[in-house]
């Protein structure tokens, strides 16, 4: 502000459009933090989430692994097996609006996890929702492609972020060895 004789006669400022700076910010943070193929977060978002437990507490986690994805890449070709993991991102979307997050962590393994407030019979049921709406057959080009999840499931009541993951991976193992399309909850 210019004065004279403390009285303000001009005012000089600056305007700067960062609408491109902004623009690139938020690609590159969408970037880091999503997978790209499915839309859902990526690994290193479900990590951060998961090792971040003692301050943002976690009631459970779900992880889903496709069965016989391999077969289905060997019969179908890659190309209709990305379609397949993008269906199973959706199916998995429709059942699991109560996640408080929904990854993709590894090449068809899906990761859910759930808020403190849910119970441990409302989280071990998601996983027997999960196993019916993944496990649907998958319509394409007039072929039912048979699509199933397996889900290992675990709450958390004390414990570090690296004993849940192994609590649900031990469950997952158990609903493979069970025979696939099932889900198994981890007894403490
Ligand atoms: P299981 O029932 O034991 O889970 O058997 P599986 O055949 O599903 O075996 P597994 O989960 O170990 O292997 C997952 C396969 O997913 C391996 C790889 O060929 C395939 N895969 C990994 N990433 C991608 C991807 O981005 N696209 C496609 N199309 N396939 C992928
Ligand atoms: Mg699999």
């Amino acid at each position: 502000v210019e004065a004279r004789n403390g009285v303000a006669v001009r005012i000089f400022g600056m305007k700067q459009d960062i609408t491109e700076e902004k623009l690139l910010a938020d690609k590159t943070r969408y970037l880091a933090e999503t997978d790209v193929m499915t839309g859902l977060a990526n690994r290193s978002q479900f990590q951060t989430r998961l090792g971040n437990l003692a301050v943002a507490p976690i009631g459970g986690l779900l992880l889903v692994d496709l069965d016989g994805f391999k077969q289905i890449n060997d019969s179908f070709g890659h190309a209709l097996g990305d379609q397949c993991l993008r269906e199973a991102a959706r199916r998995l979307t429709a059942c699991c609006d109560q996640a408080s997050l929904l990854a993709r962590i590894g090449g068809d393994e899906f990761a859910v996890l759930m808020g403190p407030k849910q119970t441990e019979s409302e989280i071990s049921a998601l996983g027997d929702r999960i196993v019916k709406a993944v496990g649907q057959p998958y319509e394409h080009n007039g072929h039912a492609i048979a699509l199933s999840a397996s889900v290992g499931v675990a709450c958390h009541r004390r414990g570090t972020a690296d004993d849940l993951f192994h609590d649900a991976d031990t469950a997952l193992y158990a609903a493979k060895a069970a025979g696939r399309n099932t889900s198994r909850t981890h007894k403490h």
